[in-house]
């Protein structure tokens, strides 16, 4: 049966990029070896591992005074790589609360340094919404500010990007980089986890500034200190080559489909699609103010929590996967990736019409 995997991550990847992957599977760039049973030394992953890099760049349009990193340990490291590289002297950052993972983030940080907690999230229309940027009380004295564009749990989308200038800003990408342009000179460090929008999970992306490097305490494991990894071209230790040689063929994917601009296009399209329908029903309903409703994540529920259980089951049934809400908020998530195709959220709306028909 075919299925549609509408999970939050590790998520659906590209047809075409695990089509790929199977066919050159045993035998990888004529080498007669998996591409994962290849030293990250040798001269085949290197480039390899070099073509990406430089794909990554291109689809981000990265300036030239940005280091591109493939790391591991998740963004969950990140939470304690960010403090720990770039704090320096300062002894305290802000951190803006929008949601699960954000707070997170300031959790992590809280255990070297002040985390200046600033908690953005409002009400419009008695519906969940963020306050602007020019409205985030930030602290002068503050090393850096953090933030989340896309909480993956809530559903909550930040999609101005940051104008701050002389301020350093780190954002914590996972869930929506290369879902549309951005600008990266804007920020100081952007990262992501890779298992939503790049590929499997194992791999993180850190692009940082370079006048950010240098800076880092002495006490930081080596594995997540940017300056080392930017000397060792990520390879101080051993990578996670597949998870790498994945991620280049979903950037040559993106790159081949029109780059970012016409992934914004889709994801947009995919999200009104099923906003819409959820607007239009008195069945389902979703508590994001329009502002601030992210286009990867869909957080919906039913009008029981029985109701919730039955349509994630019958859900399942009809080849629906990955539907079920994070157990933090229950309901159902739609996540709508890249790789998720119109036709996917089609099946999703109508089967949400026809579960409406039959239990509402
Ligand atoms: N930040 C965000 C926005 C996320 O969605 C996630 C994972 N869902 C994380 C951080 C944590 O990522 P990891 O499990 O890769 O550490």
């Amino acid at each position: 049966m075919k299925t549609y995997n509408f999970s939050a991550g590790p998520a659906i990847l590209p047809q075409e990029v695990l089509k790929q992957a199977q066919a050159e599977f045993l035998d990888w760039n004529n080498t007669g070896a998996s591409v994962m049973e290849l030293s990250h030394r040798g001269k085949d992953f290197d480039e390899c591992a070099i073509e990406a890099t430089q794909d990554l760049r291109d689809i981000l349009q990265i300036p030239h005074n940005y280091k591109v990193l493939f790391l591991q340990g998740g963004a969950r490291a990140q939470f304690a790589a960010v403090p720990l590289n770039i704090l320096g002297n300062k002894t305290s950052a802000d951190y803006i609360d929008s949601g699960y993972w954000s707070k997170c983030a300031a959790d992590e940080a809280e255990k070297y340094c002040k985390a200046n907690r600033i908690d953005i999230k409002t009400v419009h229309e008695s519906k969940i919404a963020l306050q602007t940027m020019a409205n985030w009380n930030v602290n002068s004295d503050a090393g850096y500010i953090h933030y989340c564009p896309n909480e993956t749990i809530d559903g909550l989308a930040i999609f101005e990007e940051p104008n701050y200038n002389d301020k350093i800003v780190v954002a914590d990408y996972s869930s929506c980089i290369l879902s549309k342009p951005i600008d990266v000179s804007r920020y100081g460090i952007i990262y992501a986890g890779a298992q939503k929008n790049i590929g499997p999970s194992g791999i993180t992306i850190v692009i940082v500034r370079d006048d950010l490097l240098g800076k880092a305490n002495k006490m930081l494991p080596s594995v997540l200190d940017y300056t080392v990894e930017t000397k060792h071209d990520s390879m101080f230790n051993t990578p996670p080559t597949f998870a790498w040689y994945m991620s280049g063929l979903v950037f040559k994917w993106i790159k081949r489909l029109g780059g970012l601009a016409e992934m914004e296009k889709r994801n947009q399209h995919k999200a009104s699609m099923l906003y819409q329908y959820i607007d239009s029903s008195d069945f389902y309903h979703n508590n994001i103010a329009t502002a601030n409703r992210s286009i990867m994540n869909v957080p919906f529920v039913a009008p029981t929590e029985e109701l919730n259980k039955l349509f994630v089951s019958e859900a399942t049934k009809a080849g629906i996967i990955g539907i079920k809400g994070h157990r933090i908020v229950g309901g159902m998530r739609a996540s709508l990736y890249n790789a998720m195709d119109i036709k996917g959220v089609s099946y999703l709306v109508d089967f949400m019409k026809q579960f409406e028909k039959t239990h509402g």
